[in-house]
């Protein structure tokens, strides 16, 4: 059990540091999708509400441990203030003068956000020791922590880990739900259970596969993640992504899951292109030959049929990981096949992972015909392989 904002007791005048996941994609200063932001709503106003001075602390990007004018969390501040319909503070450092000034100058039911958790090397250090004294700088202006990032409650950063166990501390409501959620596809999941993967971190996600060939009655295989098996198999995939160093290890993959019964399905055809650009002319190809000269953009057409049919009937799906290069809409009918089939189901659906979830959002389908739409990528397929998360472990009832 995941200790809860109950448990804090009174928060009244408390300072409650809130670690938050606002990592949301920007075009210059311009959000191009707040789904972080507004997900991390429910326990800010609860929170505000119960008379706290909110102390969020998030990070953007991947900065190297100093500042980088392009991944400050500025952008992030009036948006989060529309959404909660109040002024938010801004701290221009993190642990700094400017950050104890502004928690400072917090009164109850007031609420500020810090600089970028990553301008700072101590944030993600290797060394556990120079993590905590970073988790101690952030520790030192709160009096209570609510771990509600779930997009790095897989990761063993400060504020994730450490700080959990320097201050009284809790599991956001974000990150109930989402452990609620995603146990459900893990734990027992109703049956058949389909997992769609896709996406380009293709070395990332075959792990995944080892773990579900066990627990899945099928798994689809879309996006840049196919071209590795469709190599495996002896077939030219032309320019298409590839990750040369697990060609064995797929074609491992495709013999167990054979001998389990599980349905190992992948693309019978292609969307090709010549260059990969948005007004690229798309081809469709049979899965077995992408010329020489050309790369793989989406799944083709039947594949997207097929993938459908392997989805409606299912009881449980999750799925993580465009089909294709949604970006384009040339290149987004295999995504938007999937999203459609899966708004369809009646079973129970998971999108995990930021780009699909973002892709769910952009490409025009109704949130709420998805069973749940999680807000983390690596954690969400962590959670789904049956993982211990840190960032989970340290909230459970029993952890200091
Ligand atoms: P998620 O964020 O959902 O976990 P990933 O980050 O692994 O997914 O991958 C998302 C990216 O994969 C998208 O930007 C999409 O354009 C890209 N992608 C999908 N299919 C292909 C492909 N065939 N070739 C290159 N990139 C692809
Ligand atoms: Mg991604």
């Amino acid at each position: 059990m995941l200790k809860t904002i109950d448990s804090l007791g009174d928060l009244r005048g408390k300072r409650v540091i809130v670690r938050a996941d606002l990592n949301v994609p920007l075009d210059g200063t311009t959000i191009t999708d707040d789904g972080r932001i507004r997900a991390a709503v429910p326990t800010l106003k609860r929170l505000l509400d119960a008379g706290a001075k909110v102390v969020v602390i998030s990070h953007l990007g991947r900065p190297k441990g100093a500042p980088e004018e392009k991944y400050s969390l500025k952008p992030v501040v009036s948006r989060l203030g529309e959404l909660l319909g109040t002024e938010v503070a801004f701290a221009t450092d993190t642990v700094g003068d400017s950050a104890r000034s502004t928690v400072g100058g917090l009164e109850e039911g007031g609420i500020a956000l810090l600089e970028n958790l990553r301008f700072n090397p101590g944030e993600t250090a290797k060394d556990e020791a120079e993590r905590r004294v970073f988790a101690q700088a952030i520790a030192d202006m709160g009096d209570a922590y609510v771990s509600d990032g779930f997009g790095v409650v897989h990761r063993k950063q400060a504020s994730v880990y450490e700080l959990a166990s320097l201050l009284p501390s809790a599991a956001g409501e974000l990150v109930l739900k989402e452990v609620e959620s995603l146990r459900k596809v893990t734990d027992e999941p109703a049956r058949p259970f389909v997992v769609v993967l896709g996406g380009a971190k293709v070395a990332d996600k075959l792990a995944v596969i080892d773990n579900l060939l066990g627990k899945a009655d099928r798994i689809l295989i879309g996006g840049g993640m196919a071209y590795t098996f469709q190599k495996a198999k002896g077939y030219e995939i032309g320019q298409s992504l590839l990750d040369e160093e697990k060609i064995d290890t797929v074609r491992e993959y495709m013999e167990r899951a054979e001998k389990q019964g599980v349905e190992l399905i992948l693309p019978v055809d292609n969307v090709v292109a010549a260059e990969f650009s948005a007004d690229a002319e798309p081809t469709v190809v049979g899965a077995d030959g992408i010329p020489a000269d050309q790369e793989g953009m989406d799944i083709g057409p039947k594949t997207a049929e097929l993938f459908a049919s392997k989805i409606k009937d299912a009881a449980t799906v999750f799925w993580n990981g465009p089909m294709g290069v949604f970006e384009f809409e040339k290149f987004a009918e295999g995504t938007k096949a999937v999203a459609r089939a899966m708004s369809e189901a009646e079973g129970y659906t998971v999108v995990g992972g930021g780009d699909s979830a973002s892709a769910v959002r952009n490409l025009g389908f109704d949130e709420s015909l998805f069973s749940h739409i999680s807000t983390g990528g690596g954690a969400s397929l962590e959670l789904i392989e049956g993982k211990e998360l840190p960032g989970i472990a340290i909230l459970e009832e029993g952890t200091k």
